[in-house]
């Protein structure tokens, strides 16, 4: 879908240069301390390869959700000090109207606290990406988790400046294309998470290419009350029965046979194993159950190509972690499969279960954009280096 992205190398000679870098530092922080730095640490590769090339480093990144003012609860600060652990040199964070000196890395307080970054008006976005672009003479975006985004970092500046995409969106773009284009068979989806509305597009999308869909995580229950079955208190999305059902005539979606149900979520309340058409009125599906679980690991047997999105339950509580953990042990455990994991709270599920990242082909940074990327759309950070 995107044409070829010129890389670093395309740039030509760097040193003494200033680059411009958008990098993807939108970490977990609990009470400002950082509970997964596994996006920071995926920036750095790129990072030491134009410090290497003798460039100076402006990197520009966002954190959380700070509405386009400046909100100390979004500060970039503690990420600049895991990345200079990280890269073994000094990282200066220095605000967006101030000047910073001679550093050679030098990290941009949070993007998104300037209305600019995400402003709908082209021309306010334009503005700011021009007080961004003033700061350099070469623009690389690293920031895979950003670039279906139309925002001034990621694509307005992308016009402004001669530009290159970083090795991490190249290794990310090129992971999902395989996925696209004739992976190799089996090829079987395994998705879950919270709703299916969020998942309604890659589903149909994917479908017609994979040779089984498996679906667990919050949105099965409208799977199965497609299906006939009562659902109790279980999530469920009415008004997205109907696509169920056309997903379900296709015969390549394998849903749970049994469900673990509580009448609260919580952790440490009572639960229960039941059929999946069997779930008391009173009660919620918060995980796949066991006999689910060897079911989905029997359609996984044999697979070559595997992409896992969304948790099989409400891993966050012991109570309704079998699943997931079952189900991405089994995908780990493939013997010849390329495997890719998508979506933030996936990723997450790994690292908390305690499962061994380097199992995996693939785990994507970008939750949003890999989806969206699956699903076929046009990503303005790709299109805007691809010069589209
Ligand atoms: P990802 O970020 O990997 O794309 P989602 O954001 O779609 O995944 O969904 C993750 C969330 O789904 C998790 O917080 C998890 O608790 C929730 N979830 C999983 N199963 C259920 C369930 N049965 N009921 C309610 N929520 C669920
Ligand atoms: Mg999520």
């Amino acid at each position: 879908m995107t044409d070829a992205l010129p890389g670093i190398d395309a740039l030509g000679d760097l040193s003494g240069s200033h680059v411009l870098v958008r990098a993807d530092l939108n970490v977990p922080l609990e009470d400002g301390v950082i509970t997964d730095d596994g996006r920071i640490r995926a920036s750095v590769p790129t990072l030491k390869r134009l410090l290497d090339s003798g460039a100076r480093l402006v990197i520009t990144a966002h954190l959380g959700r700070p509405e386009g003012q400046p909100d100390p609860k979004y500060s970039l600060a503690p990420v600049a000090v895991r990345l200079g652990e990280l890269l073994g040199r000094d990282v200066v964070l220095v605000g967006h109207d101030d000047s910073p000196g001679d550093a050679e890395i030098v990290l941009l307080e949070n993007v998104r606290f300037h209305p600019g970054e995400t402003a709908k008006d082209e021309g306010a976005r334009d503005e700011f990406a021009k007080r961004l672009a003033g700061r350099a003479d070469y623009y690389v975006d690293d920031a895979f988790g950003a670039v279906h985004r139309k925002h001034a970092s990621v694509y307005d500046v992308a016009r402004l400046l001669p530009s290159a995409a970083g090795d991490l969106v190249l290794r990310e773009v090129e992971v999902l294309r395989r996925l696209t284009e004739e992976p190799p068979r089996p090829y079987v989806v395994v998705l879950g998470g919270s709703k299916v509305s969020d998942k309604l597009a890659v589903i149909e999308n994917l479908l017609p290419g994979v040779d089984q869909l498996l679906v667990g995580g919050g949105m099965c229950f409208t799977f199965l009350a497609a299906q006939g079955y009562d659902v109790g208190r279980s999530l469920l999305e009415p008004d997205q029965i109907q696509a169920c059902r056309n997903f379900l005539a296709t015969g390549k979606v394998t849903l749970p046979v049994d469900v673990v149900v509580a009448s609260a979520v919580s952790a440490d309340g009572p639960t229960d194993v039941v059929s999946a058409d069997a779930i008391p009125a009173d009660q919620m599906g918060l995980d796949i159950g066991p006999r689910s679980v060897a079911l989905f690991i029997e359609r996984l047997a044999g697979a070559k190509t595997v992409f896992w999105n969304g948790p099989m339950g409400v891993f966050e509580l012991a109570p309704f972690a079998a699943g997931t953990l079952g189900v991405a042990s089994a995908i780990a455990d493939l013997p010849d499969a390329f495997t890719v994991v998508g979506g933030g709270d996936s990723a997450a599920a790994i690292r908390v279960l305690g499962l061994d990242e380097s199992r995996f082909g693939h785990i994507s940074t970008g939750g949003g954009a890999s989806l969206e990327y699956l699903e076929g759309k046009q990503l303005p950070g790709l299109s805007a280096l691809a010069g589209g």
